[in-house]
């Protein structure tokens, strides 16, 4: 644990990733046994050309929720690795320390807030506006 964070800090972090990691974890595998139900209703709804274009957009829209929880669980992995390393809460760009009330609502945060915002800046805009 780096220094600027006590070691109750740091225990309650812990516990936050752990408890995040978890859930997504469940999320992700619910959507995949739900993806293949979906094909599989997607097999008996194949004569019936609407419903086939409805389901082609489920599936859309929850494709993309899965990437952001994927990302969102490798963020999580890469933070519980930083603190087994002992350089968690350390900004990634310029290594400035990140202060522990971010790091209580974002425990996953890579990056300062000014690192960030730049970061952000730079992503594709279907990431944009999200906090990490
Ligand atoms: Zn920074």
């Amino acid at each position: 644990m780096t220094r600027h964070l006590g070691a109750g800090q740091g225990a309650l972090l812990r516990t936050e990733l752990e408890m995040r990691q978890r859930r997504l974890d469940q999320i992700l595998s619910a959507h995949q046994e739900g993806a293949s139900r979906a094909e599989h209703a997607h097999a008996l709804l194949a004569q019936d050309e609407d419903g086939a274009r409805r389901h082609a957009m489920d599936r859309e829209v929850d494709m993309a929720r899965s990437d952001l929880e994927i990302a969102e669980l490798g963020a999580i992995s890469r933070a519980l690795l930083r603190m087994n390393q002992g350089d968690y809460g350390l900004c990634a760009d310029c290594g400035a320390e990140i202060p522990f009330d971010r790091l209580k609502a974002e425990p996953q945060a890579e990056r300062c807030v000014p690192c960030e915002s730049k970061h952000e800046s730079q992503q594709q805009p279907a990431y944009a506006g999200r906090t990490l």
